[in-house]
This record gives structure tokens, sequence and C-alpha cells, in this order.
């Protein structure tokens, strides 16, 4: 710029950022509630004054808001273009559009009353999707994996090594969508379920109509949707999430351009494990119910601790108990 040092020494004092500041700003440091004026009557500020005299006051309320606010998400990766180039067969048809779809975990109220639980913030992510346009709603179906579909249920106490292989997955495969008032039904099994039959039939008689398609032969790009607007996905007879589209764009460039790696997770919610009472270290493979050897009537143990405590060196069952295969989802998923 041909200044000399002392010109430009001179230009950075005069027009530092610091030289905007005004007033006790220089001593304040944006870090005492005195910095907000006493002559504003802005809701936002009398809001935040509220909230940082209540963090001083109350360690409860501090402690209970810094975890609301503590980010959730474990990882977050964005669509990455991959080294090597898609095979011709395998590269994505452009123009094609990235839809972002997020799925929360689900919950008992969600079905009750889902306005309620979304303005209570119960609701928690479980991940969010990439699926592209051109991709049919039941490739985004076998991708999502919810804990109810590896479920193993009944009681293995007299012979916690029976094995079996069957998942609720493999046994009960129906499962709809539930999208601006239509029903997407996944009806490839002949043998599964239409659950929107029964709920299209009882709503008729109010007067309301929802029209029912079918899953497989539904492209993203032919439906109609709202960014941001709560839909459902339901499965395993009641287990109900809600299903939001976060975002949608077209595919770019620098995007993963191979078709096979879509649908994708790109993010995932924090993940908590349940760990085992005894050893507090191994997750938790048992959920005993009634033990006379645990504090509570449920509780939690890891496969060596279940066994060590609930059965002799022969094997035989110790005390009157029910125990259940737990599969914690944050291990199995
Ligand atoms: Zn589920
Ligand atoms: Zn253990």
């Amino acid at each position: 710029m041909n200044v000399d040092d002392e010109t430009l020494k001179n230009l950075s004092q005069r027009c530092g950022e610091y030289s905007l500041r005004c007033g006790r700003e220089d001593q304040l440091k944006y870090q005492s509630v005195d910095l907000f004026p006493e002559d504003i009557d802005l809701v936002t500020v009398n809001l935040q004054k509220n909230d940082i005299e209540k963090r001083k006051n109350y360690p409860i309320y501090r402690s209970l808001i810094s975890r609301r606010q503590r980010n959730r998400f474990l990882f977050t990766h964005m669509l990455s273009p991959t080294h090597n180039q898609p095979s011709p067969e395998d590269r994505i048809s452009t123009p094609d559009a990235i839809l972002q779809v997020a799925l929360y975990k689900p919950s008992k109220r969600i079905g009750n009353n889902i306005t309620r639980t979304l303005s209570n913030d119960s609701a928690s992510l479980e991940n969010v999707y990439a699926i592209l346009g051109q991709q049919k709603l039941t490739e985004l179906r076998d991708r999502i994996r919810c804990v109810n579909d590896v479920l193993v249920t009944g009681d293995y106490s007299d012979n916690p090594d029976l094995n079996i292989s069957l998942c609720a997955w493999d046994v009960f495969k129906s499962g709809t969508f539930f999208i601006e008032n239509v029903f997407y039904d996944d009806t490839r099994q002949p043998d599964n379920l239409k659950y929107s039959k029964e709920i299209v039939e009882w709503a008729a008689k109010s007067g309301i109509e929802y029209q029912c398609k079918t899953m497989e032969t539904t492209k993203f790009n032919e439906l109609t949707v709202r960014i941001g607007c709560p839909y459902l996905y339901l499965h395993q007879g009641n287990c109900e999430h809600l299903l939001v589209f976060s975002d949608i764009r077209m595919v770019h460039p620098h995007d993963n351009l191979n078709i096979n790696e879509y649908p994708c997770v790109i993010q995932r919610s924090n993940k908590r494990r349940t760990i085992c009472r005894v050893c507090a270290y191994a997750s938790a493979r048992w959920r005993t119910v009634e033990s006379e050897h645990a504090l509570n009537s449920t509780s939690f143990f890891c496969d060596a601790c279940f066994r060590s405590l609930h059965y002799d060196k022969d094997g035989k069952k110790l005390g009157n108990f029910k125990a259940y295969k737990y599969f914690d989802e944050h291990t199995v998923l």
C-alpha cells in the first residue's frame, strides 16, 4: 500500500474497532448486567436482564438452563464429495434435489398431543437423513432403524442362552408415513397391514377426507411438503415418530454424486448408554423385573453381572424374577 509504519500505526489507532466504543463500555467489557440501558422498554432486553439475574441467584435455574442449551449433537458431517468419481450407472441423474429429513425419537406423548410435545421441547431428535428427490419413500424407511425394530420380546429368565434370531423388524413389516393429509402405506409384503385404513374410515365419519397411497410407488419429488411442518412415521403398531423436512436444495457438483450413498445419516443426536447397575461400566444387556438381587423392581445389568448375580455355578436360576433382553438404542443402532 506504500504506507510507512508510522502512518499505519496512526491509522490503526484512530480507526480500530475500539474507537467506536463510548461511555463505560471499555470498563464493563460486556460482562455486567449494568450494561443494559435502564430506559429501554424492549421485551427482549428485559428478558435478557431477568435471565442473567436468575442465573446469578438461582443455581437450580442456572444448571437447568445450561443443560438445555448444551450442544446435543455428537457430530455433524455434511455431504462430502467422494474422491472416487462414481461410475456412470451409479451417478445421480441431475438435476435433482436433496431433502433433509429429521426423524425424532418415539414418544408416548407424541401420539396424544403433537403440538404440546413440540412446544415442551420434549421431542428429541434421533437422526437427520439426506435423501434424493428421485428416491422412493421406502428407501428412506429401510434406512431408518428404530430400537423397536430390533426388539426380541419375552421372558428369558429360565433360559437366558436361548437364541432367537428373529426380531420385530423380521416379523412386523407394516409402516406408514403421513404427509400433508396423505397416508403412504408400505404394501411390499402381501400380509402388511394398512395402518391408514381404520384412521381414514374413522375420519370419514367426521367428514374429514384423507388420501391413501403406497410408499413403494411414491418418490420424494412427487410429494408436496412444507419445511418445518411435523409429519408422522408410524411402525410396529404404535411406535410414532415425528418427521420434519428441514431443508430442500438442488444437488451441486460438490455433493457426493454416488446414488448408492443415499439416503445417508448426516446428523446424529448425542448418545448416552444405559449402563450396568453393578459394574457401572459395561452397557446394559438385560432388564430384570422383581429381582430380589436388585434394589429396584426394574434393573439393568450387563451380561456378566446378570449371570453371576442371578444363576449359580451350574446355571440354575436363583429366585423368582423375570429377565428381558435389553436393547439400548445407543449401543445397538
Ligand atoms: Zn420407532
Ligand atoms: Zn456389569
